[in-house]
C-alpha cells in the first residue's frame, strides 16, 4: 500500500438498484412511482428560459419552502430542504450524531444508514427486527448517540404504530431521532404532527415516489427551529448551492398539485392491494405493506432463482443477498398493466417450478 493510502477514508459504499434502459422492460426494482410528476412539472421543462441558468439557484429554495409550507402547515424555520432524502439524511447524520454513543436502527433496514454511519465515522448498532420483521420498540429505549427509524420500514414496507414511535421520541430526549418517512404517503401515519411536540424529533420525507420525481432529486425535513438552523449551518459549510434553479421551479409545480398527488397515490394504493391478493393466492407470504412495495417470500420456491427467472423475462425486482432476507423480493408496485404481467409470469413460474426448488 502507498504511504498515502494511509490517510484514505475508506468506505464500502450504497449499492442502488440497476437503472436498466431498454425499451419494454418492467421495472420493479427501485421503488419508483409508474405515473409522470404532475403536468406543472412538465410545463416548467417546457418553459425553462435557459438565460435564468446564468445565475445562482436560491440557496435557500424559498419557493420550495413556501410551497411546502402551505402544504403541510408548517412554518418556514422548520423545513429544510436538500437534494434527495439521501442529502437530507446524510446531513442529518453529520449534523445531528456526533457523540461517542452508538445510534440505533433496524438490521433490515434501508441499507444507506450504515453507509452514512461508516463515512462519517459514527459508532452504531443495529437492533434485530423480530421474527415478524417488526421492529421491536424497547431495543430502543437505551443509552445511545441517537436513532434512525424508517416509517415504513424499507425493504419489509411494515408500518410501526405512531403511539410506539412516540415512546422512543419520548425516551430518547437527550438525543435526535429520525424517522425516515420517505414512502409514508401510502398509507402510513405520519410524525409529521408530534414535531411541535418534540424537539429531538426530525421528520424526513421525499419527492422520490408519491410526487413521481426521483430523477429531479428533492428531499426535505420537518424539525424544530433549531433542528433545522442546525442542518442549515451544516449545509451552508458544504455546498450553499445544492438545489438547482429547474429543481425548485418544479418541486413547487409537483406540491402545489394536491389534486394529482391523491390521483396517483390512489393508484398505486390500488393496485398494491390488488397485487398483495393475488401474491397471496400464489403462496407468496409478506408482511402488509403500506409503502410502494412488496416484501416477498415463496416457502417453496428460491427467490435468486425467481429474480433471475424474472430478470430474464425483463422483469427487474430488487434482491438483496443478504442474511435473514435473501429469500425475499421486493417488488415495487407499476402500474395495473404491468402487475398483471408480473403475476401472469409468477403463476406460470412457480406452476412450472414448484417442486425442482
Ligand atoms: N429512505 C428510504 C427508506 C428509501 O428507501 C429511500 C430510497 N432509496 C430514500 C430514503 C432516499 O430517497 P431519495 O434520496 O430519492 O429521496
Amino acid at each position: 500500500m502507498p504511504a498515502w493510502e494511509m490517510n484514505v477514508r475508506k468506505v464500502i459504499p450504497y449499492t442502488p438498484g440497476e437503472q436498466p434502459d431498454r425499451a419494454g422492460i418492467i421495472k420493479l426494482n427501485t421503488n419508483e412511482n409508474p405515473y409522470p410528476p404532475a403536468p406543472g412539472v412538465a410545463r416548467v421543462l417546457q418553459g425553462m428560459d435557459a438565460g435564468k441558468l446564468r445565475k445562482y439557484p436560491d440557496p435557500a429554495a424559498g419557493e420550495l419552502v413556501s410551497a411546502l409550507s402551505e402544504r403541510y402547515q408548517m412554518p418556514k424555520e422548520q423545513i429544510f430542504v436538500g437534494v434527495g432524502s439521501d442529502d437530507v439524511l446524510a446531513m442529518s447524520f453529520l449534523t445531528f450524531f456526533n457523540g461517542d454513543k452508538p445510534i440505533l436502527f433496524p438490521d433490515i433496514t434501508y441499507s444507506f444508514y450504515d453507509v452514512w454511519a461508516g463515512l462519517f465515522q459514527i459508532p452504531y448498532e443495529c437492533q434485530p427486527l423480530d421474527g415478524e420483521f417488526e421492529i421491536v420498540t424497547k431495543d430502543y429505549l437505551k443509552p445511545c448517540g441517537g436513532i434512525v427509524i424508517p416509517n415504513p420500514n424499507a425493504p419489509t414496507g411494515a408500518e410501526k404504530d405512531l403511539q410506539e414511535l412516540e415512546r422512543i421520541i419520548a425516551a430518547n430526549s437527550d438525543v435526535i431521532v429520525i424517522i425516515d418517512e420517505a414512502y409514508i404517503d401510502f398509507g402510513g401515519e405520519s410524525a409529521v404532527r408530534l414535531v411541535s411536540q418534540y424537539d429531538n424529533l426530525l421528520v424526513v420525507q421525499t419527492f422520490s415516489k408519491s410526487r413521481s420525481l426521483a430523477g429531479m432529486r428533492i428531499g426535505y425535513a420537518f424539525g424544530n427551529e433549531k433542528l433545522i438552523k442546525y442542518l442549515n449551518d451544516a449545509k451552508y459549510s458544504f455546498n450553499s448551492y445544492t438545489m438547482n434553479t429547474v429543481t425548485i421551479a418544479m418541486g413547487v409545480e409537483a406540491v402545489r398539485d394536491e389534486a394529482y398527488f391523491q390521483e396517483t397515490v390512489g393508484k398505486v394504493v390500488a393496485t398494491r392491494e390488488w397485487t398483495k391478493g393475488e401474491l397471496h393466492r400464489l403462496g407468496f407470504v409478506f408482511q402488509d405493506s403500506k409503502s410502494n412495495f412488496i416484501f416477498a417470500s415463496h416457502p417453496k420456491c428460491q427467490a435468486k432463482k425467481l429474480f433471475e427467472a424474472l430478470k430474464e423475462r425483463g422483469i427487474y425486482v430488487r434482491y438483496f443477498a443478504k442474511p435473514r432476507i435473501d429469500n425475499y423480493l421486493r417488488i415495487s408496485i407499476g402500474t395495473d398493466e404491468e402487475m398483471k404481467a408480473l403475476v401472469a409470469f409468477l403463476d406460470k413460474y412457480i406452476g412450472e417450478n414448484l417442486w425442482l426448488n
